[in-house]
């Protein structure tokens, strides 16, 4: 992943210059009266949308952003899987409560939870 950058329009403009399928992190500060902790939430952008996806957040809590070019749209879908479930997305750590899924409802299975339940039945 490249960044943390600011999350403002100028800096996407500068540093989102590819028009490939790409996964990103967008983090805030969550603050409570006794701590102050980083939240995170993970996308994923389709074709060339990276930058159109990043600026929606902007002018939200989200104030930083990483991101990380891949090859293909189904590349993209698997690093968010694999991104959300070592951040601790299956036990609340990200804003993303959901795992992610794949918009067209395809059999295409979360290389990390799924392949384990696969597993599991085959034993
Ligand atoms: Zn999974």
């Amino acid at each position: 992943m490249e960044g943390p950058f600011q999350l403002a329009e100028s800096v996407i403009d500068a540093v989102a210059t590819e028009t490939a399928p790409a996964v990103y992190l967008i983090r805030r500060i969550e603050e409570t009266d006794t701590y102050a902790h980083y939240k995170a939430r993970i996308g994923r952008a389709n074709g060339s949308a990276l930058k159109d996806e990043l600026k929606k957040w902007i002018g939200s809590d989200y104030r930083v952003f990483c991101f990380e070019y891949v090859e293909d749209n189904l590349t993209a879908f698997y690093r968010q899987c694999i991104l959300w479930h070592d951040m601790g997305g299956a036990t609340n750590k990200l804003d993303n409560e959901q795992h992610p899924e794949l918009h067209d409802k395809s059999k295409i299975l979360c290389p990390i939870c799924s392949n384990a339940l696969d597993n599991s039945a085959s034993t």
